[in-house]
């Protein structure tokens, strides 16, 4: 994988400030460590962004942690209560937490220039830092956390250089530098290449969708956060409108226990609708995914909360307007009547899904306004040069802000 590659794609400033660091960082260490090695944003950013590094000489390691379904159901919880809907964690959970984190880092070899832990799961290896740069990325929606959890996590978070947010509304008062940036999709990778539409048909039929109404989709792990059931409820109040099929097509990530639950209750809903497909699909289901958006009238992402919505930029990048919840990192990428709509209700949904349906040249415009958006400012490259300007910033003691 090559910085060339993206040359005519991203903004040549990009490519050229990565270039020059990049050189200055050669053969330097870096360590990303995460929760799941598939499944969810994070995974997705790091299996694009590792190799990249490579091919800029950086020696890069992406790690993943080893864990069973206690340690998952603890952090899962610290993650719905960080978004501001959980209950505060019991004792057996912290000790969970701390013990599966103590393993890990003592498995993991931790030796490196600069570290990047990803999310609450690992934040404790900090404890076992040899040397080098520490920087916490949270990718979650953490403006409004259960206190009492934000307490204990911000005890170990404070023994970072740095935290990372995607949103200037999740920054929490911390006695460290915060960064913030977004995450970025890869336009060269299989999720997100130019495919035909011959191709996309098939994959159509191949997963039982007929292509013969208009499609509304959402691809998202089965989770609450996602409101999936409040999307079977738009779609059932535009369809008394105006014809369609939905398509939820979610897979399960190794880190998130919750999914069956929520997708039986997603099929519990749909209650035998023929027009409803439920989708799951395996990890690794890039190419389809790519045909599920591509082959999409309308993307919704109705989601109560939100770190970034990887989905939205993978669907705006496709040329579809997106219809979606106005929280977290999704706003930056849906602008108002200009990329999509932002809605707050089932009502609001249904409604911007019946003006896009009876408004093909608006959607179409919105799709090519959406694609631009992403191009400029969610791109892989964009999240490349800001972790190499992270780095360099913090070894040079700057305190500077990225955006
Ligand atoms: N995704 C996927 N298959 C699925 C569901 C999701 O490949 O069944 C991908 C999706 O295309 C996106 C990522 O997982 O790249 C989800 O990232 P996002 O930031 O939207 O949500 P998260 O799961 O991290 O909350």
């Amino acid at each position: 994988m090559n910085l060339r590659d993206y040359e005519g794609i991203a903004e040549p400033g990009d490519l050229r400030a990565i270039e020059h660091m990049a050189a200055r960082l050669e053969g330097r260490k870096m360590l990303h460590v995460n929760s799941t090695a598939a499944g969810g944003g994070v995974a997705e950013l790091l299996a694009r962004m590792v190799p990249l590094f490579k091919g800029l000489g950086i020696d890069v390691r992406w790690e993943v942690m080893q864990a069973d379904r206690p340690f998952f159901e603890a952090t899962k919880n610290i993650h719905n209560s960080l978004q501001g809907q959980g209950a505060p964690l019991t004792k057996e959970m912290w000790d969970t937490y701390r013990i599966v984190n103590t393993e890990n880092a003592r498995r993991i070899d931790l030796d490196a220039d600069f570290t990047v832990i990803h999310d609450p799961q690992p934040a404790m290896f900090i404890d076992y830092r040899k040397r080098g740069i520490w920087i916490w990325r949270c990718h979650i929606d953490i403006s409004s956390p259960e206190p009492m959890t934000w307490h204990f996590l911000k005890d170990i978070v404070k023994n970072y250089e740095a935290s990372v947010f995607s949103v200037a509304s999740f920054a929490q008062s911390l006695p460290i530098t915060q960064f913030l940036m977004q995450p970025t999709i890869d336009p060269l990778a299989e999720k997100n290449v130019q495919i035909e539409d011959e191709e996309v048909k098939a994959i159509y039929e191949r997963l039982g969708v007929p292509l013969d109404k208009p499609v509304l989709l959402q691809v998202s792990r089965f989770d609450p956060f996602k409101d999936p059931i409040g999307v079977i409820e738009a779609y059932r109040l535009a369809k008394k409108y105006h014809d369609c099929c939905l398509v939820l097509a979610g897979g399960t990530a190794t880190d998130d226990p919750e999914g069956e639950k929520v997708l039986a209750e997603v099929q519990e809903k749909a209650g035998g609708d023929p027009d409803i497909h439920i989708l799951l699909l395996p990890p690794f289901s890039d190419r389809e995914v790519n045909a599920l958006q591509r082959g999409a009238t309308i993307v919704l992402q109705k989601s109560t909360r939100e770190g970034f919505g990887l989905v939205v930029a993978e669907a705006l990048w496709k040329k579809k307007p997106v219809i979606a919840g106005d929280v977290g990192g999704i706003p930056l990428q849906v602008i108002e009547g200009l990329t999509g709509y932002l809605v707050h209700s089932v009502e609001g949904a249904a409604y911007r899904i019946r003006q896009l349906l009876e408004n093909p040249e608006l959607a179409r415009r919105m799709g090519e306004a959406g694609r631009e958006h992403i191009r400029r400012n969610f791109i892989t490259t964009k999240n490349i040069r800001n972790y190499l300007g992270f780095w360099t910033a913090l070894e040079k003691k700057e305190k500077v802000i990225y955006v």
